[in-house]
């Protein structure tokens, strides 16, 4: 069908329709799921579009594709894990690049950053990149990268990426966003100066729980074709199955985004009046810190929220064994919503030390909101809350 004359699509558009509709051979609606790993050659010397699945799958590629509009870059690689978009980025530094990272980014990227540090394969800073002060002096430091993540997990602070980013090219580096958190129906990092933005789709581009992947989107043309090289050397790339689910997941990313960010909404504004809960942190919330740069920079607050308990640890625990319609698990946006103790589990990797830094205290809960309906989470809630205190107080 031509597309001459035809409308640009609205994000939403793009996210439930992209590549609908293309097959050749039978019209069929649902993009096809090739699975091949190698291609046929027309002839002597004459190879396809595709050649080794290594470098390239129309599966993939069609994801791949979805994903760059949406967040407006040049073309997008898909990785077999977030870790994988995020070390496709790093590995490709040398010896003597200096990559400037938030000091609160998720546990699993402070690990790799690290990792990769101690080997000598770059060198690593972290800094609070709220603090105006911190990152110019990280930047005196001329680093290769820099890299932004906002909110942060699990403390939901918010970061303006356009003037770290102007400030990070003014200084000669590369700016990346890892945008998982919010995903491109909320936030667009490259509209606001990112070269590009990782992510781990296992979280809300997938949106189901059944897929570990990820992408990273580059601005340019000339970034994306040395990401897809370089991917191909190291051999990142994820599976065309994953890749088959993502864009099926991806299909309602924009209308899970609105029921998720709702729901939580309603959880935040519910949490933040009970008297077993003493603090919650929702940039949607008018208290939380982020709350003016949140309403700029997005076009939404998320599903994702955290909250601390007036009773401390044995609150925690008795809170978990009652909570309903939260299942106790690390991870994040899927359609049903979770409940994690980032002290024991998400990042329990960090130490005691690096955590109280970083603000994380044993009393915090992290919430991933889910579908379900606003009146039931919050019933499950309650039923963890009134167990916090057996002694007497009932909350709320
Ligand atoms: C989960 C996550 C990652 C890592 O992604 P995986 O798919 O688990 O490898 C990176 N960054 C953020 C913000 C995440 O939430």
């Amino acid at each position: 069908m031509s597309d001459r004359g035809k409308p640009s699509p609205d994000p939403a558009t793009v996210a439930a329709a992209f590549g609908v509709a293309e097959d050749m051979a039978y019209g069929a609606v649902a993009p096809p799921l090739y699975m091949s790993s190698t291609y046929e050659f027309a002839g002597y010397d004459q190879p396809r579009l595709y050649d080794y699945g290594r470098g390239g799958n129309p599966t993939r590629d069609l994801l791949a594709e979805a994903l760059a509009k949406l967040e407006g870059g040049a073309s997008a690689v898909i990785t077999s894990s977030g870790m994988a978009a995020l070390d496709l980025l790093v590995s490709r530094l040398g010896p003597d690049d200096l990559i400037l990272a938030p000091h609160d980014c998720y546990g699993g990227t402070m690990r790799l950053l690290k990792a990769r540090a101690d080997r000598g394969h770059c060198s690593v800073r972290f800094v609070d990149q709220s603090d105006d002060a911190a990152f110019a002096a990280g930047l005196e430091e001329v680093p290769a990268l820099v890299l932004i993540e906002t909110p942060s997990n699990p403390l939901m602070r918010v970061v303006d990426i356009a003037p770290l980013a102007a400030k990070a090219k003014q200084a000669g580096a590369a700016v990346a966003v890892d945008n998982t958190f919010l995903s491109p129906a909320i936030q667009r990092p490259i509209s606001l100066g990112a070269d590009y933005v990782v992510h781990s789709t296992t979280k809300y581009l997938n949106g189901h729980s059944d897929v570990i992947g990820g992408a990273i989107i580059a601005a340019d043309p000339d970034g994306a074709q040395d990401l897809r090289q370089w991917a191909n050397i190291v051999g990142s790339a994820g599976a065309p199955f994953d890749a088959w689910l993502t864009l099926r997941g991806l299909r309602t990313l924009f209308a899970r985004m609105q029921v998720q960010q709702s729901n939580a909404m309603a959880v935040a504004t519910w949490l933040e009046q009970h008297p077993a809960v003493s603090k919650v942190h929702y940039p949607g919330l008018l208290t939380h810190p982020g709350h003016a740069i949140a309403s700029r920079q997005q076009d939404g607050f998320g599903a994702m929220l955290s909250f601390e308990l007036t009773g401390g640890v044995d609150a925690v625990r008795r809170f978990i064994d009652h909570v309903k319609f939260f299942t106790l698990a690390e991870s994040l946006g899927g359609v049903e919503s979770l409940v994690a103790h980032p002290a024991t589990m998400t990042h329990a990797d960090m130490g005691d030390e690096a955590r109280a830094v970083a603000g994380i205290n044993d009393s915090l809960l992290r919430l991933s909101i889910g579908l379900e309906a606003e009146q039931d989470l919050i019933a499950g809630l309650e039923c963890g809350l009134a167990a916090c205190d057996l002694g007497g107080m009932q909350g709320g």
